[in-house]
């Protein structure tokens, strides 16, 4: 019997709390819900950010040429390993060597 006491006056005093910070419980779930929200949309940046950029995958070369920096898949490799941007400074670049 002492212990429902107890418990009603644990439960007034809740109450009483609830009522008092009603304003400061409504902010504080706000925040919480806004943190939420935060954390969902910083986990789809980056997911995005991969999808928009496709040629971050393929690794830079330097013309021999120019010394442009072209993605590897677009770049004219010779049999000596030399890479050029473009057939014109594959030309250039074979007469200089
Ligand atoms: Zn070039």
């Amino acid at each position: 019997m002492k212990y429902l006491v107890v418990l009603a006056v644990v439960l007034f005093f809740v109450m009483l709390i609830a009522v008092r910070y009603r304003k400061q419980i409504t902010a504080a779930i706000q925040v919480a819900r806004m943190i939420k929200d935060a954390g969902k949309s910083a986990k789809e940046i980056p997911q995005a950010s991969i999808r928009r950029d496709p040629m971050a995958a393929a690794p830079l070369v330097k013309c021999s040429g120019c010394s442009t920096w072209v993605p590897e898949d677009r770049a004219k490799r010779m049999r000596t390993g030399d890479f050029f941007c473009s057939d014109e400074c594959m030309r250039t670049g074979a007469k200089a060597i």
